[in-house]
């Protein structure tokens, strides 16, 4: 019996002790405690993507005496990577940091399902940012503006940091596939529209049309979440090509349909959240914070080593 008694305690102890280790693991996972290896690995991460996706407009970055981390942009202007505050996920959208900015790993994977109703990567915008490299007012974007052509006709494209020229290069790989694929091209034409200076609806954040980074591909009545039911939306993804998403994810642009509110005809010119998917994508504790980014490119390695520098 005493034999028992002893078995059983071991027993216990071990699977107390177990139970312990699953918690402490789950709490320094949680990437909102800042006192964690996973949330300065992100953040450098994210530091890191940001200045590879905005090489003229960053600078700098500055770690002030608080801690607050800081990206300097090419004005003076300086962008807060974590206010530190408390978001749920309506305010993470309406008000977002750079950390809520590139929180959600955009996944370069292809699948038919809709995403869960709040995944959005991407779908946050840091609109500091944006001002910042597309321009501040309708007026200064509109001098920014360049033509693009898609084939049949010219579209207005934000010509700052590579924009127009990844919109340019998306159609150029696009045209000989569209030749012998009628199914294809009839998902890109006729084109919804790029520039357009609005809000989005239903809110007072402007769209990214307005900053001329985005695109609307051809419309159907299933691509909006405002429009369609989930299954509607799932039905519409289900048909979308491959090919398309594809050849536009490559050129930098991340996808409405990859969003849990969905917008399937859309598509935006989003570097950072691209680079962050394709050099950290599903990866957590490698060696190096940076292990995974083309460390061998002379100018990364510049960002790397300034990063490491300021937030030693
Ligand atoms: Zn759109």
């Amino acid at each position: 019996m005493k034999k028992v008694a002893a078995v059983y305690v071991v027993i216990l102890v071990l699977f107390s002790n177990i139970s312990f280790r699953a918690k402490t693991l789950i709490l320094n996972n949680d990437s909102s405690d800042t006192n964690t290896i996973e949330y300065y690995q992100t953040m450098k991460r994210d530091l890191l993507c940001l200045m590879m996706a905005y090489p003229k407009y960053i600078t700098n970055i500055e770690k002030e005496e608080n801690g607050q981390v800081y990206l300097v942009m090419e004005s003076g202007r300086k962008i807060l990577y974590d206010d530190k505050k408390n978001k749920n996920f309506k305010k993470k959208l309406s008000n977002p940091d750079l950390q809520d900015m590139m929180e959600q790993e955009y996944p370069l994977s292809y699948s038919k399902s809709l995403m869960e109703e709040d995944f959005d990567p991407g779908r946050r915008r840091v609109y500091d940012l944006l001002k910042e490299v597309y321009g501040e007012s309708k007026q200064q974007i509109e001098s920014n503006l360049k033509n693009v052509s898609l084939g049949y006709e010219n579209y207005q494209f934000n010509n700052n940091n590579k924009a127009a020229e990844s919109l340019q290069n998306a159609m150029r790989e696009l045209m000989p596939i569209i030749k012998e694929r009628r199914d294809i091209k009839a998902y890109l034409y006729p084109c919804s529209g790029t520039f357009n200076y609005r809000l989005i609806a239903g809110t007072d954040q402007l769209s990214p049309h307005s900053f001329g980074i985005a695109i609307d591909l051809a419309r159907d009545k299933r691509d909006y979440w405002k429009w369609a039911s989930r299954e509607e939306g799932e039905e519409r993804i289900a048909s979308y090509p491959k090919e398309l998403v594809e050849i536009f994810e490559k050129n930098n642009f991340i996808w409405g349909g990859k969003w849990g509110h969905f917008d399937i005809l859309h598509f935006e010119y989003r570097p950072e959240i691209i680079l962050k998917a394709r050099y950290f994508g599903g990866k957590l504790n490698d060696k190096e914070w940076y292990s995974g980014a083309p460390y061998e490119d002379p100018s990364v390695k510049n960002y790397i080593e300034k990063i490491n520098e300021v937030l030693k």
